[in-house]
């Protein structure tokens, strides 16, 4: 049967997208027939010129996430896509172009990476780093307690499983009985002066590196590591009154939402993006915690007044600060620490030496046996 045979295709619409913008545009479809050379002719709305598709180079687009609507391609490199919902104009094409069904050559993530123009890039980098964060940010803020708790519960089991061989049972948690008692003394004496729509839970894991963060929904993560490197209670104190700000000014739920984003956008581009990989970037994310500059001066101020309000001094987080800049033999260069990660913590230090309203004396956060336990709170 030669396609003369054909009834003429009445002018139908799709969706087009040119594979370098974001755009989706409305376009009429018609097949143009000549003698040598039939080709699928895509009216834009624009009223440009039209473009020519030889229905010999017409191929179905396989693995795209709308099952019903058959998406249409050229044979080769070229990014842009036809989107058919209408059954009856797919099944015509499907009568008409003698390739539809070859198969789409599909290149490997990095193949499909290099094929991406330039302005395919740009519309990704603005996706990821322009409307993602802005859509976070949105979320963020209707997110209910109760979700960001569960967003917050999720990733720390996934930093657990990440940060160690053990997949069985993750990152063990210190939970030695002593140290724990000393732990929830601190956070005791701190928590007064606090108002969060959820309980802070406060976990030390046993891992060396000389770290502490937030996550969603009001979990907080102490490393033995930093437990060990602290030299008072009250340093501590004042890391886990910075961590409370970072709770305070919901900046976990934020990245955490801007990462998971990310990673999603990806993961449609690149389908085998998915799964591990993905996860352990996520992770890296929420543990490194980059946040602004003035995110972190938000938190120190909040665990300034903090613990000026509980009767604590400030200029022990300042020496600590001053000790994180000092030192950077950190052994494990795979992670890097969310506390040393900010360029000014001279500066840092110095604010928190002049938002001391405490000085000398003052009511220990722990006394020296509950000192030594919450260090030894890993040995079991
Ligand atoms: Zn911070």
């Amino acid at each position: 049967m030669s396609m003369t045979d054909q009834p003429p295709l009445t002018p139908s619409f799709a969706d087009y997208m040119d594979g370098e913008t974001a755009r989706v545009q409305r376009v009429q479809l018609e097949i143009i027939e000549h003698a040598d050379r039939s080709v699928l002719r895509i009216t834009l709305p624009d009223g440009g010129v039209p473009i020519d598709w030889p229905l010999a180079d017409l191929r179905l687009i396989p693995d795209q996430a709308d099952k019903k609507a058959a998406v249409l391609g050229q044979a080769g490199d070229n990014p842009a896509r036809v989107v058919v919902s209408d059954t009856d104009l797919a099944a015509r094409l499907t009568a008409v172009c003698p390739n539809l069904k070859r198969r789409h050559k599909d290149p490997n993530v990095l193949k499909r990476l290099a094929v991406l123009s330039a302005g395919a890039v740009a519309s990704v980098a603005l996706i990821i780093f322009v409307l993602v964060p802005v859509m976070a940010d949105q979320l963020a803020l209707m997110l209910p307690a109760r979700g960001e708790k569960a967003l917050g519960d999720t990733t720390f089991e996934q930093i657990r499983q990440a940060l160690t061989e053990n997949t069985e049972y993750g990152l063990p948690l210190c939970d030695a009985p002593d140290g724990l008692v000393a732990l929830n003394k601190m956070l005791d004496r701190l928590n007064p002066g606090t108002d969060f729509p959820y309980e802070i839970n406060l976990h030390v894991l046993d891992h060396e590196m000389v770290n502490a963060f937030a996550l969603p929904g009001g979990h907080i993560v102490l490393f033995r590591g930093l437990l060990k490197d602290a030299t008072s209670p009250e340093e501590v104190a004042g890391v886990l009154g910075h961590e409370m700000g970072h709770v305070d000014h919901r900046d976990p739920t934020r990245l955490a939402l801007r990462s998971a984003g990310s990673v999603g956008v990806l993961g449609l581009l690149l389908g085998d993006f998915a799964g591990g990989a993905a996860v352990l970037f996520l992770t890296e994310r929420l543990i490194q915690a980059q946040y602004s500059r003035g995110a972190e001066a938000d938190s120190d101020t909040y665990a300034h007044a903090l613990l000026g309000q509980v009767g604590l001094p400030t200029a022990p987080m300042g020496d600590f600060f001053l000790r994180l800049g000092g030192d950077n033999t950190d052994e494990d260069t795979s992670l890097l620490s969310h506390l040393a990660s900010h360029p000014d913590l001279k500066g840092r230090a110095q604010a928190a030496v002049d938002a001391d309203q405490v000085g000398e004396v003052y009511t220990p956060v722990l006394s020296v046996t509950e000192w030594r336990d919450l260090q030894n709170i890993c040995d079991s």
